[in-house]
């Protein structure tokens, strides 16, 4: 590393939050909650949870810092371990979904909102920690959203039973702060003033049909106009897509004229593993300009310096919810207004800079000011059995900053009795048995009625492996060019049953291999290496809460049918029946009108009904990891909600 401590204390000196260290620790002395506002990179995340711990805070109890975002748990503890210069895990430590590095020595923890959320489970007052920093709260997903509530109790309840009291620091890029303020009784708000240069915006005159193909195009007419080291950013949506560019850019470099800069590319998403990660923070080498090619995380959880140009194709991958259909679509969509200036922002951080806005001015007239809570736009069961197993006992009634919609609500409440995790109704309902073990594992609740299923169909060995690997990104790797080669050499995993089973196929191929014969392996196949390894330790963690629960692990063998009926108990809300025409319509209230994704091995085949564990909104609905079903399954699993008619169709 060429970072001396010295050059690593010029750094922290040189960032806004320096100069305001005691203003700050005063402030926060004073009072329980406070809000913190500053613009990205102003050191809010790296520097506060040092001054806090400097200041004394961390005497009586630990510093949480939560994320939204694995990567920025992960990317953060790393730098401010490096920092304060000790190992990680030790002073400094973090603790994501499936990964706890921290030890009793950790004063500074960062973590996922959804991790601290989880802890709260066994801990409604969250008696470890002095001091609870909400981090990155403008992205209000649904962890932090609910977070905001918890902690607001918990700190009213700790100081009426004189518990040492708990401080609450939120902190935000900026934005509107008076609904928060509001929200934790008036605390006060405290400003950073960032440093931001001038940066140029620059509009697309047409609106552009491919912003795959217009990012390619920018990206390389800047590389050939610009000198070495200013550097480009591109906001692009998924893994796949980003995977895709990063290929398509280095193969394109090949053939540039030796006098252009060496070009390096970077990939930038949440399950990129740490090691990856970092390697975007490695300052550019001479001669040569950097290329990151990122979801949305580079907005504001990460900042990467020397970014000059910043490339918006003014899309971004979320979540939308159907209250009425009960679905979670993941749409690629347009970003907010505000979204799209935090992008632009992204350019001037060290000198002045270009955005490429991918879109029109007028287009961009038509975005949304704001974007929308997460907590209002998506399926809000597993919240509601977390709220539950959180003692909450009306969740309808829980303290939010903005409400969901009682749809919304009423909706969860629905699916959760069909899973029989829930009892009763209104303000009597309560959790099953079933429910309360279910809310014991980190899945969403229909992942988490598959493992408990398992245990009668006696089929947990395989559930196991396969709710691991619909934990992980894409196990499939298919670079752009060679779609053909992988697919016909994947050829012999793919199973007619589904996805599903391609995907345990692969994986008991892999786990059957020597260690030292993995890469390889995976390399040939093309098959994701770390996403099959994540699985490997993903699905080791799930064993051990399914012994907890008294779910013996046991296998079914060779023959898949118990797997796919022991998917179905969980999974039967997201079914789809064939049309006549050959395409598939979703059941339930709402029809949506879907076809097999291609990646998917049943693409091109005709099963009269599947399900699906994810639909994909592009520019048509895909079905992309789906699997066969008998329509009796349906009726079996859930009487009241399919009636037994010709096929399973309400
Ligand atoms: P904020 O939370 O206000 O956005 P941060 O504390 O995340 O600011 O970042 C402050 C500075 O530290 C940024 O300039 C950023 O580039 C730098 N930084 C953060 N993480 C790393 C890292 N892993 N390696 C090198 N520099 C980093
Ligand atoms: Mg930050």
């Amino acid at each position: 590393n060429p970072e001396t401590p010295a050059d690593i204390l010029k750094q922290r000196e040189s960032l806004a939050i320096f100069s305001v260290k005691e203003k700050l620790l005063a402030k926060i002395h004073a009072h329980n909650s406070c809000i913190i506002i500053g613009e990205t990179a102003s050191g809010k995340t790296t520097q506060l949870p040092q001054f806090l711990h400097e200041g004394g805070f961390s005497r009586q109890g630990t510093i949480v810092v939560t994320q939204p975002r694995r990567v920025a748990a992960v990317s953060v503890a790393t730098r401010v371990a490096q920092e304060v210069g000790t190992e990680l895990g030790q002073l400094v430590g973090y603790t994501v979904r499936f990964q706890d590095v921290t030890s009793p020595a950790t004063k500074i923890k960062y973590m996922t909102d959804g991790m601290l959320l989880r802890e709260a489970l066994g801990d409604h007052l969250l008696k470890r920690y002095s001091v609870i920093v909400l981090d990155e709260a403008h992205e209000r997903t649904i962890h932090t959203d609910v977070l905001f509530g918890v902690v607001k109790k918990a700190q009213r309840v700790r100081l009426k039973r004189q518990l040492p009291p708990l401080k609450v620091i939120v902190m935000s890029a900026t934005m509107n702060v008076d609904k928060f303020s509001n929200y934790f009784n008036k605390a006060p708000v405290l400003y950073l003033e960032g440093r931001q240069y001038h940066v140029e915006v620059l509009h697309s005159m047409e609106p552009q049909t491919d912003y795959l193909f217009a990012a390619l195009v920018t990206v390389f007419q800047i590389h050939k106009r610009e000198p070495p080291k200013s550097d480009i950013l591109v906001f692009l949506t998924g893994q796949e897509e980003i995977e895709a560019m990063v290929h398509t850019i280095n193969d394109i470099a090949k053939g540039m004229p030796a006098t252009c800069p060496r070009l390096i590319v970077h990939p930038l998403y949440a399950s990129l593993p740490s090691q990856q990660q970092l390697r975007v923070f490695q300052p550019t080498p001479d001669g040569c300009r950097k290329v990151i090619v990122s979801t949305n995380i580079a907005e504001t959880s990460i900042t990467i310096r020397g970014v000059k140009f910043v490339v918006d194709t003014g899309m971004v991958k979320a979540k939308t919810f159907s209250a009425i259909s009960g679905l979670d679509l993941l749409k690629v969509q347009r970003i907010s207004k505000a979204q799209a200036w935090q992008r632009t922002g992204r350019a001037g951080r060290q000198s002045a800079g270009i955005s490429y806005r991918l879109y029109t001015q007028q287009e961009y007239r038509n975005f949304l000011d704001d974007t929308i809570p997460e907590i209002q736009r998506c399926n809000l069961a597993s919240i509601v059995l977390q709220l539950l197993a959180l003692g909450v006992k009306n969740p309808a009634s829980f303290d939010f900053m903005d409400k969901p919609s009682g749809e919304s609500m009423k909706c969860a409440f629905t699916e959760l009795q069909l899973l029989q995790a829930v009892e009763g109704a209104g303000e009597a309902v309560c959790l099953t048995d079933l429910g309360r073990q279910m809310a014991s594992f980190p899945l969403d609740p229909k992942l988490a009625k598959v493992i408990m299923a398992s245990k009668d169909l006696g089929c947990a060995e395989e559930i196991l492996s396969v709710v691991a690997l619909l934990s992980v990104d894409s196990i499939l790797f298919t670079p752009q060019q060679k779609i053909e080669d992988a697919q016909a050499i994947r050829r012999k995993f793919v199973s007619s049953e589904g996805d599903h089973i391609t995907y345990l196929n692969i994986f008991r191929a892999f786990r059957g291999l020597p260690e030292h014969d993995k890469h390889k392996w995976c390399y040939e196949n093309y098959v994701h290496y770390r996403n099959l390894n994540t699985a490997c330790n993903i699905r080791q963690q799930l064993r051990d809460l399914c012994l907890r629960a008294n779910i013996p692990l046991k296998s079914c063998g060779q023959d898949m049918t118990s797997v796919r009926k022991c998917l179905t108990k969980g999974l039967f809300l997201n079914a789809a029946e064939l049309q006549r025409e050959g395409t598939y319509i979703t059941l339930g209230p709402v029809k949506h009108k879907a076809t097999f994704h291609p990646s998917s091995s049943l693409f091109g085949c005709k099963p009269a009904y599947v399900l699906y564990s994810e639909i994909v909104q592009t520019t048509r609905c895909f079905l992309r990891t789906a699997f066969v079903i008998e329509p009796e399954w349906l009726y079996e699993t859930a009487p009241n909600y399919f009636r037994q008619s010709k096929g399973a169709n309400r």
